[in-house]
């Protein structure tokens, strides 16, 4: 079985753990303590408030748990704050949080007006079909160093990218009955095992 934790400290943990609860040989494990975080084979941070869940995070003393993983080369996966988690720079902050990826995000990015919505897309590395996305008052990518892979792009805004084994989204696939994303996350930590 292939284990992979959802990092259960705030925000949307549980529609995490039941999407992947619908992959077979995937058991989902809710983690938050340090001992929970030996034998992953991969990491979701959830959507949430990417301020309280730093906080957590330092309360808990989880962030080299979670930066050891990723030195590992076990794929983490962050959608939404939890792609604000993972950046190595944030607009208007001086300090990132677990800096593990090559972008630099602008939280809230859409403004009031479009604080939160939903559209379709193909993500064409992922699948031919439309998948649905869901943002709320999400983030967006406004710089990736060159060893970044964006993954997809809407209305000139990076919305998906990948670095090695870390993957991170915009938007909520999560929040959703499409397990496109989810699949491909697994698909990814299957080649890392082997
Ligand atoms: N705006 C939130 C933040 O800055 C992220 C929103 C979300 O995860 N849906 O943390």
């Amino acid at each position: 079985m292939i284990k992979i934790g959802v990092l259960s400290l705030q925000g949307s943990v549980e529609e995490h753990l039941d999407l992947l609860d619908k992959i077979p040989e995937v058991t989902p494990l809710p983690i938050k303590k340090k001992e929970e975080f030996k034998d992953l084979d991969g990491l979701i941070l959830p959507g949430g408030e990417s301020t309280t869940l730093s906080k957590l995070i330092h309360i808990f003393e989880i962030r080299k748990n979670i930066i050891k993983l990723a030195q590992q080369g076990i794929p983490i996966w962050g959608t939404c704050a939890g792609m604000i988690l993972m950046a190595k720079q944030i607009h208007g902050q001086k300090n990132s949080h677990l800096d593990l990826i090559d972008i630099t995000v602008r939280r809230n990015g859409y403004g009031n007006q479009l604080a939160s919505f939903k559209t379709k897309a193909i993500i064409p590395k992922l699948s031919k079909q439309k998948i649905p996305l869901i943002f709320i008052r999400a983030p967006y990518i406004t710089e990736v160093n060159s060893n970044v892979e964006v993954l997809l792009e809407i209305d000139d805004k990076i919305v998906a990218v990948e670095q090695n084994n870390l993957l991170a989204t915009s938007f909520h696939p999560e929040l959703d009955d499409d397990l496109t994303v989810h699949q491909y996350f697994v698909q990814k930590i299957k080649q890392n095992i082997n």
